[in-house]
């Protein structure tokens, strides 16, 4: 008798959590909504023992900016962590930008000034690649792009970590959560150049007028002017396309359609490396919350593009990061950035098997 049973194909799912936050104006309520997310974790996250280092990332957000997780609202999360483990620590890596926190005094004092320092939280502050963003480990990984990747060495030498990352739209990759945080977030300087490399202007000196419109809107510092033309300073630019909005003559471009794709990709390589580097003991925490076009990093205030939703949270962070773009809407991102798909970092980083996409939805 012939058998025709087929053996079905594999298809897995990851659990995610939400935990629904509408009002975010009460720090005492949202601090114990966080501790409330936080709590149904913890079980998941046994690796947090008491002598381990154990990092918590987040992004301080830039000076003369709101959009960023606010201090006050982790204390009851902090107070709880504190019981597990005697070695927890905020992390964050210096920017390749050429803002206060490009190195690591400059980061402290923006961070202090929004509330992130030892004697408001009880727990120090560490910037993870050093002082001008150079130490860097290789961590070798099986990606499209990259054999190795440099993740700070702050990172790497952490036990495990808790990813809390504020989610928004992004100039580059349409959408940033988990996966940037991780990617582009836990960089060394040398590797978040490698990430942007493909993402810079490119200037067609017959129609530079020299006009310097282009240098007075970037915000890198990363043009000049010689003998009236355009001239980058590749080592400064961080991609975000602003000259190429201001230049009226067309003569500094960036090939989009083609890079923002390999920006996405390279950076969950990226992504890939600090899980590997953490032996994936990772727990992740989207906040949807002031969702903007624009990522923390703008030194301006932005209005949100949707009403604030809550927690978005679990432990795998491709099922986490599409939930966030799920729940936000897909199109929000595409209306605010039309020449991006943000699915090219979910799609990649399934194709390396970061995690999954297909999520079970819990409300908790
Ligand atoms: S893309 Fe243009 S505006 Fe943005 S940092 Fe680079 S040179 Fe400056
Ligand atoms: S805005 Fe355009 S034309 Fe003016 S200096 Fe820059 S590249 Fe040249």
């Amino acid at each position: 008798m012939q058998n025709h049973s087929k053996t079905a194909p594999k298809i897995t799912t990851s659990k995610v959590y939400i935990k629904r936050l509408q009002d975010w104006s009460g720090d005492r309520k949202i601090s114990e909504t966080i501790l409330s997310a936080w709590k149904y974790l913890e079980p998941m996250a046994g690796f947090i023992d008491k002598n381990s280092f154990t990092a918590i990332k987040l992004t301080f957000g830039e000076e003369g900016a709101d959009g960023y997780i606010k201090p006050a609202w982790l204390t009851d999360f902090i107070s709880s962590l504190k019981q597990k483990t005697e070695n927890l620590f905020i992390v964050e890596t210096n920017t390749l930008y050429r803002e206060k926190r490009s190195n690591a005094v400059g980061h402290l004092h923006v961070a202090a000034g929004h509330g992130y320092s030892l004697d408001k939280l009880g727990i120090p502050v560490i910037i993870a690649d050093g002082l001008r963003g150079r130490d860097g480990q290789n961590i070798s990984i099986r990606g499209d792009h990259f054999e190795n990747v440099k993740i700070a060495r702050g990172i790497c030498e952490s036990d495990n970590a808790i990813f809390l990352s504020h989610v928004t739209g992004h100039m580059q990759s349409g959408f940033a959560g988990a996966l940037k945080n991780l990617g582009m977030g836990c960089a060394s300087r040398q590797g978040k150049l490698l990430q942007h490399s493909g993402t810079l202007p490119e200037i067609t000196v017959e129609k530079c007028i020299g006009c310097g419109a282009c240098m007075n809107v970037c915000p890198a510092n990363a043009i000049g002017i010689k003998k009236k033309k355009a001239v980058l300073v590749k080592e400064r630019c961080i991609g975000c396309g602003e000259c190429t909005v201001a230049c009226r003559t067309g003569a500094i471009e960036i090939k989009y359609d083609e890079n923002v794709v390999k920006f996405q990709e390279k950076m969950v390589e990226y992504a890939l490396g600090v899980k590997k580097a953490l032996g994936s003991k990772i727990v992740y925490l989207n906040f949807l919350e002031h969702v903007t076009k624009n990522c923390d990093c703008m030194s301006k205030n932005e209005t949100p593009i949707v009403p604030d939703i809550g927690i978005i949270c679990g432990m795998d962070p491709v099922a986490v990061d599409k939930a966030s773009m799920d729940i936000v809407g897909i199109t929000k991102f595409k209306e605010i950035f039309p020449d991006i798909d943000p699915l090219a970092q979910i799609k990649h980083a399934e194709k390396i098997k970061l995690g999954v996409s297909r999520y079970e939805l819990a409300e908790i």
